[in-house]
């Protein structure tokens, strides 16, 4: 399923209310509207990658900044020790809906083995 309007350019604009929790010249990191965990967050680049079909050489540092503050929002929601889940869904088969290249940062109760029982 695919969102033709763009929410989280939206979003990183202003122009729709979300609740960000982190920001900086490379990423934005909002709350996510209908969380599947007790901490749900999404974070996305600053300029606009589709998806990961459309990652370029010239992404590399900001992808590598992608998952610092993944890490980093981890420690921020204290869900490091306890563990967390990163996910990128890519295209149909996925389950993406929006457009935007974005991380899902969930943690916060025990996420089961994805491998195991998702496959
Ligand atoms: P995807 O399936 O594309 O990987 O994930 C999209 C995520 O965006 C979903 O978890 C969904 O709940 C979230 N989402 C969709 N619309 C909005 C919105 O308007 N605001 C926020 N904060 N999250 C949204």
């Amino acid at each position: 399923m695919y969102i033709k309007d763009n929410i989280f350019k939206k979003i990183l604009n202003n122009e729709i209310n979300s609740n960000i929790i982190y920001k900086n010249k490379y990423v934005t990191a909002f709350d996510d509207i209908n969380p599947k965990a007790p901490i749900h967050i999404i974070l996305i680049p600053n300029i606009y990658i589709k998806n990961m079909n459309y990652v370029k050489k010239s992404n590399i540092y900001i992808l590598g900044k992608m998952l610092l503050i993944s890490s980093k929002i981890a420690k921020l929601k204290n869900i490091d020790k306890s563990g967390y889940r990163l996910i990128i869904n890519c295209n149909k088969d996925s389950g993406q809906e929006i457009d935007y290249l974005h991380i899902h940062i969930l943690g916060g109760k025990f996420l089961g083995n994805i491998i195991c029982n998702n496959l």
